[in-house]
């Protein structure tokens, strides 16, 4: 903020000073312009850490937020973090850029180089049969005119945040999303394949939701082993003549789903493949 006589409440208090939060976050906090990333160390490895500080770097630009650093920056200043650790505490790491008011007060994020922090946090991984269950909901993805959707930003999670809700609510884990079209999208946290006689299927991506950085890996992984991978459009009723179903995201790389509103799957053998070709492919590449 670059006004005079600044009062601020915050911890509690009233301030009569520019505290960080004002000098720092305003427009992030009024404007909801803050992009972030995720990010695991876990046995060691931290699998496409580097892929995930370019994203980060990306999303910062969708938003018009400058970054001021690369993608080989960030991953240098997250190895000095994960230093701290032992080798063998599983870390998430998230990186965040916050966009910075400069005085204009208006919509537009300031030129100046945007806030940046990282956050790391020791959090397990879950359990290689630590599953999830699945159901329709309401709530689908935007369009690419009502949204920033080439970004990876805090301002379109709360539409995930209620996608999550009516489905805990409905006694389920997570909700199968659609696009606007009515087509599968992903899950509200994760993306989503299924695998029918052996092979291997996913919502081709259309700019409306995340294609995934474990989810491309888990793509090239697959077919690298023989399993035909096909992205393609699906649907509801694709997913009801399943035999297996699961998840792709950077927390926890794998997960099977056994249920989609009262249809069920196994935790089958393409589901548990996919997640040792990820830990072979990460050991391999570290
Ligand atoms: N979709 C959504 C909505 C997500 O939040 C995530 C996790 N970032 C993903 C998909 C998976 O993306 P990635 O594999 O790049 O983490």
């Amino acid at each position: 903020a670059n006004g005079t006589n600044i009062k601020t409440y915050f911890d509690g208090a009233w301030h009569d000073a520019d505290i960080p939060v004002m000098r720092a976050a305003d427009h992030a906090t009024f404007q909801g312009t803050t992009v972030f990333d995720g990010a695991r160390f876990v046995y060691g490895l931290a699998p496409d850490l580097r892929a995930h500080c370019d994203r980060v770097v990306r999303s910062a630009k969708a938003l018009s937020l400058n970054p001021g650093k690369t993608g080989a920056e960030i991953f240098d200043i997250v190895w000095e973090g994960l230093k701290r650790y032992p080798k063998d505490t599983p870390v998430y790491i998230r990186p965040n850029f916050f966009g910075i008011d400069g005085g204009a007060y208006g919509i537009i994020p300031a030129e100046t180089e945007a806030g940046f922090y990282v956050v790391l946090e020791e959090v397990p991984i879950g359990a290689p049969d630590a599953a999830s269950t699945l159901t329709t909901t309401r709530f689908h993805r935007p369009t690419l005119n009502t949204a920033v959707l080439d970004a990876k930003a805090g301002c379109l999670y709360p539409n995930n945040a209620r996608m999550l809700m009516e489905a805990r609510a409905k006694g389920y884990d997570n909700a199968l999303v659609m696009d606007a079209l009515g087509n599968v999208a992903e899950t509200a946290t994760a993306n989503i394949f299924m695998v029918r006689d052996g092979e291997a299927f996913t919502p081709i991506p259309n700019g409306t939701f995340l294609n995934g950085i474990t989810r491309r890996r888990h793509i090239a992984n697959l077919r690298a082993d023989g399993v035909t991978v096909t992205e393609t459009v699906l649907t509801f009723e694709d997913f009801r003549a399943a035999d297996e179903v699961f998840m792709t995201g950077n927390l926890n790389k794998v997960t099977p789903v056994l249920e989609f509103d009262g249809t069920h799957y196994q935790h089958g053998p393409v589901t548990k493949r996919a997640r040792e070709l990820y830990w072979d492919w990460a050991a391999s590449a570290a």
